[in-house]
Parts: structure tokens; C-alpha cells; sequence
């Protein structure tokens, strides 16, 4: 029997009302925001969504805003009927896909803008971008009023921003991460890998690799600098660059620092070809 596919809403009052349902039957609310191009990464947020909550909606929206005019939007990957056929899979019960004008009505003048853990990393290679998601979350939150909030390690900076945000404006939604799937290689799963030549995807390991030896090199005490250095030696060869950044900061600051005194987080985001990359490991 082929599992029933999630019911697709596109407005807010039809999302409101499908919620209320939900609601009056006493049910819990697991929201999964996503730019669509589902992959094994994003069904393991719906998954975690089940472990808390009886009803699971995502939503696919890919944000304008959260895309500078020279980035990829206009090519970014779209598959709505693949991603309703595996969120059937995963047991979705409601898909909210709304179009731009939707969210972003003609008059929309409204940013929602993060301080603090949005500055640095790719707050300051891509100055738009954390303004973008943090103004789109800010709407999916208040649209569907969820008890939680399921988003991926992958994306770090990102989490703190979502949670910070969350935390700063009182919403009631808890959010919760999710640790990064992988490919077999090490590859974190990204919508962005079938941008990857067959020769780029090759090589693709290395980034993921070399954050990984920067966190063994600050657990061991040895020189963090030193193992930049070496990391960055080791991607360019590999036709990595330019490379963005690669870091070890505070895993709840962000703040950069060159030893360990708590958690940390060794992140990195470089170019292979066309393809920015962001990835990120614990230390
Ligand atoms: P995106 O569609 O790329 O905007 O991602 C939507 C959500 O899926 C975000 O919370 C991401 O962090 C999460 N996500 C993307 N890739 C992965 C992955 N490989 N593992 C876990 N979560 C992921």
C-alpha cells in the first residue's frame, strides 16, 4: 500500500485552520522548515519531529530573501512532486508551500535582524543572509504556532540564530537540532550537492575531513592556527577556493577562539567550482 501523501496548503488561513485541527484533538506540533529538494537530511528532521510531537508539518519555501543578487536562486533545485513522495515516506501529515507573494505581499517592509551569533562566518561573507532566515522563520513560527522546531547541525550558525531569535521575541516554539546525516564519504548531505561535477563530488570529502582535523588538534592542545594553516594547504590543491572560512569558536557564542575551554565547534564553508559548501563538526 504506497503511504498516503501529506495534505499541500499554500495559504495562511488554510494552514491555520489544518493547525486548529490538530489542536482541537489535542495534538502536538512538530514544524520542519526546508527549502525543498528533500534528502535524507531533511527526512531526519521529520523523523526527530515524530520522537516529540503527534503531528509533523514542513514547510518548502525557498526564501528570496535570504539570497544576494548574484547567488543561485533562480537555479536552485526544485522537486516538489519527489519531495511530497518522501515526506509520504517519512509520515507528513501537512505541507505548507506557499509562493513568494504570499509571503512577501507587495508593502512587505518588515526585517527581522539578529545580533550577537549572526555577525560572524557567514554573517560576514554573506551580510543579506541571516536577516533573510531569520525574517522567514520569524513568519513560519507566528503562521503555525508550533510546539517545536526541528533544524540540522548542518547548518550551525544558522540554529543559534533560529534559537536566539526565538528566545529574544517569546515564541513558544522550542527548537531543536538535529545532528547532520552524512553521506557514506563524510559528505554532509546538502540540496546544493547535485551542483557538484563527478571530479568536484570526488573531492568533496576533504572539507569535512580537514575540520575534522582541526577538532582533533584543539581536543589534543596542540596549535589550532597551525592546523588552519594546514587545512587550508591541504583544500587548495583539492581545487577548493576561495575558501570562506574555516574556524574553531565557542559552540555557544560563536565567538572565535584558539584553545578549548568548554564546547566548541570547528566550522568551515568553501568553494568548489560553483559550489559554496558549509560544513561543521564538534571539538
Ligand atoms: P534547507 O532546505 O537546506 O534550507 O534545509 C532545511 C533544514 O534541513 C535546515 O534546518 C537544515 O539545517 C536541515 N538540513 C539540511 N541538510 C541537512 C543534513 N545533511 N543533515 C541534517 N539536517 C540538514
Amino acid at each position: 500500500m504506497p503511504a498516503q501523501g501529506p495534505r499541500v496548503v499554500s495559504d495562511v488561513p488554510a494552514l491555520r485552520a489544518a493547525i486548529a485541527e490538530f489542536r482541537r484533538a489535542g495534538e502536538r506540533l512538530a514544524l520542519v522548515p526546508t527549502m525543498g529538494a528533500l534528502h535524507a537530511g531533511h527526512i531526519a528532521l521529520v523523523e526527530a519531529g515524530h520522537r516529540v510531537a503527534e503531528r509533523i508539518v514542513v514547510t518548502i519555501f525557498i526564501n528570496p530573501r535570504q539570497f544576494s543578487a548574484n547567488e543561485d536562486l533562480a537555479r536552485y533545485p526544485r522537486d516538489l512532486e519527489g519531495d511530497l513522495k518522501k515526506l509520504a515516506a517519512a509520515g507528513t501529515d501537512l505541507v505548507f508551500a506557499p509562493n513568494v507573494e504570499t509571503m512577501y505581499p507587495p508593502g512587505f517592509s518588515t526585517q527581522v535582524s539578529v545580533g550577537g551569533v549572526s555577525q560572524g562566518l557567514c554573517g560576514a561573507i554573506r551580510p543579506h543572509f541571516f536577516g533573510g532566515v531569520a525574517t522567514v522563520v520569524t513568519k513560519l513560527f507566528l503562521q503555525a504556532g508550533a510546539d517545536f522546531a526541528m533544524f540540522g547541525e548542518k547548518d550551525y550558525q544558522q540554529l543559534l540564530v533560529v534559537r536566539r531569535m526565538a528566545a529574544d521575541l517569546d515564541i513558544p516554539t522550542k527548537v531543536i537540532a538535529v545532528p547532520t546525516v552524512r553521506e557514506p564519504d563524510g559528505v554532509a548531505m546538502s540540496s546544493r550537492n547535485v551542483y557538484l561535477s563527478p571530479a568536484e563530488r570526488r573531492v568533496a570529502p576533504r572539507l569535512h575531513q580537514v575540520l575534522q582535523e582541526i577538532a582533533s588538534a584543539a581536543r589534543q592542545g596542540k596549535s589550532v592556527p597551525l592546523a588552519i594553516d594546514a587545512g587550508i594547504a591541504t583544500l587548495k590543491p583539492d581545487g577548493f577556493g576561495p575558501i570562506d572560512y574555516l574556524a574553531l569558536c565557542d559552540a555557544e557564542s560563536l565567538t572565535p577562539i584558539i584553545r578549548l575551554n568548554g564546547p566548541g565547534r570547528v566550522l568551515g564553508a568553501a568553494w568548489l567550482g560553483a559550489t559554496r559548501l558549509i560544513d561543521n563538526v564538534s571539538a
